[in-house]
């Protein structure tokens, strides 16, 4: 999201007349989008602001974006006082306004307001990749997870209405992208806010019929508000692809509620089997915690034996990190640091087992993959398969990057499979 909403700031600047530079050196207005999901990439952003003290040029705007401005808002002012700009995402809007202030003179501003109703909707925005657009369709988030900031960097639930979404969606086919992604924090939480009220899984299908479109993403889902809905969506068209990210965060109920991520064990498990059970070949993605405040050895192992049950195709795992203005901040983190990096390796390696086994199960098929890169070595492409696994292929021919292809698996690692181009 964060990539997304740089592309839309960049957008909008480019639509003001502004010019993209290739270096920092060169800029007269520095944005620095920021991530505060953790205490490590927070910290990342007071040191390189520290980098940019030395070399801002005479009257060289810095401006700080994202998670870490919501977070720290004019804190940023005093410790880096060489920044002039601080805006959240939910105040993007204003920021063609607020640059503009600065131009008039101004020596600091502010965008720090979540109380909007708001999208950050743009003109067809510039994006980096060619063929693969990102396109949110709701921003912040209403769930209440205890150990998250998006609620309170992002703001509340903002739907973007179905219309101004497809009408995008054609824009986007009309000048040559094929794949899009649809993106929230929640993305199947979406509540079309138009008179249509589109649900969720129309509106897939719908972003799926749009002519030149063949591939349609959504990511995050979040488990409560996923339905057999979606499954059958996916089912029914070829075009949405066959990949479900569902965060689970960690496997034991009483460590679920402690998160309040608002659904038990058994609940999860449920929707998992929705996804296992369809005609197509999903596959299925996690994230996970490990630390979390009062997590025994016990609440652990629940974690390790979903594992074995979900058979996920990849995870995102991580150390439990205490955030500002999150209510787990005040359950402390009792978990040392080496046991969380000893629960970290474990899980990361019973993960890789599951990939690998997983992978190493689709030799022989045929996956069509979009093509995206070229390796140094001779005749070597890679893609992503509509399950979004990486595939590194080999083909004689020179290919387009962004067309498609048939790819047969001649092998596998845990993060990608192999394979040759099919009739060559
Ligand atoms: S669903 Fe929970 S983890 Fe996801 S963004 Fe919302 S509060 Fe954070």
């Amino acid at each position: 999201m964060n990539e997304h909403d740089s592309e839309k700031v960049a957008g909008v600047l480019l639509a003001r007349g502004y010019r993209q530079v290739e270096s920092v050196e060169a800029a007269n207005v520095i944005l620095y989008n920021t991530c505060s999901i953790r205490e490590k990439a927070a910290q990342k952003v007071y040191s390189r602001l520290g980098e940019y003290r030395f070399t801002q040029k005479e009257g060289q705007v810095i401006g700080v974006l994202g998670c870490l401005a919501q977070q720290e808002g004019e804190r940023i002012f005093t410790r880096a006082p060489w920044v002039s700009l601080v805006c959240g995402s939910a105040s993007y809007r204003k920021l063609p306004q607020m640059i503009a202030e600065l131009e008039a003179g101004n020596r600091r501003v502010t965008g720090l307001e979540t109380d909007t109703d708001e999208t950050f909707e743009t003109e067809l925005t510039r994006r980096d990749n060619p063929w693969r657009a990102y396109l949110t369709i709701i921003e912040g988030c209403d769930k209440t997870c205890s150990y998250c900031v998006v609620p309170f960097t992002r703001g509340p639930e903002r739907s973007r209405a179905s219309a101004s979404i497809l009408e995008e969606v054609r824009q986007l086919a009309d000048v040559g992208y094929t794949e899009v992604t649809l993106l929230g924090q929640t993305v199947n939480s979406y509540a079309d806010p138009s008179a249509r009220r589109m649900r969720f899984s129309e509106l897939l299908v719908a972003v799926a019929e749009v002519a030149g479109i063949r591939r349609v993403r959504f990511t995050t889902s979040h488990p409560r508000d996923f339905g057999k809905d979606i499954v059958e969506a996916i089912e029914a068209v070829p075009g949405i692809c066959e990949h479900v990210h569902l965060p689970v965060q960690s496997g034991s109920t009483r460590i679920l509620k402690a998160m309040a991520r608002t659904y038990t064990r058994e609940e999860y498990i449920e929707k998992i089997e929705l996804v296992r059970a369809s005609k197509r070949l999903i596959s299925l993605t996690s994230d996970l915690i490990v630390g979390f405040p009062g997590e025994t050895e016990k609440d652990f192992e629940e974690t390790l034996s979903l594992l074995d049950l979900a058979q996920y195709d990849g995870a995102f795992s991580f150390k439990y990190s205490p955030r500002p203005n999150t209510p787990s901040l005040k359950l402390g983190d009792a978990i040392p640091e080496e046991e969380k990096a000893r629960r970290l390796a474990i899980l990361n390696e019973k993960q890789r087992e599951i990939q690998r086994l997983r992978n190493e199960g689709l030799a022989g098929q045929v996956f069509e993959v979009m093509v995206e890169g070229k390796s140094k070595r001779e005749r070597q492409w890679s893609g992503h398969t509509s399950s979004n696994k990486v595939m590194n292929f080999t083909s004689r021919v020179e290919e387009s990057l962004g067309d498609y292809v048939q790819v047969r698996v001649t092998g596998a690692t845990p993060n990608s499979l192999v394979g040759d181009v099919v009739g060559e």
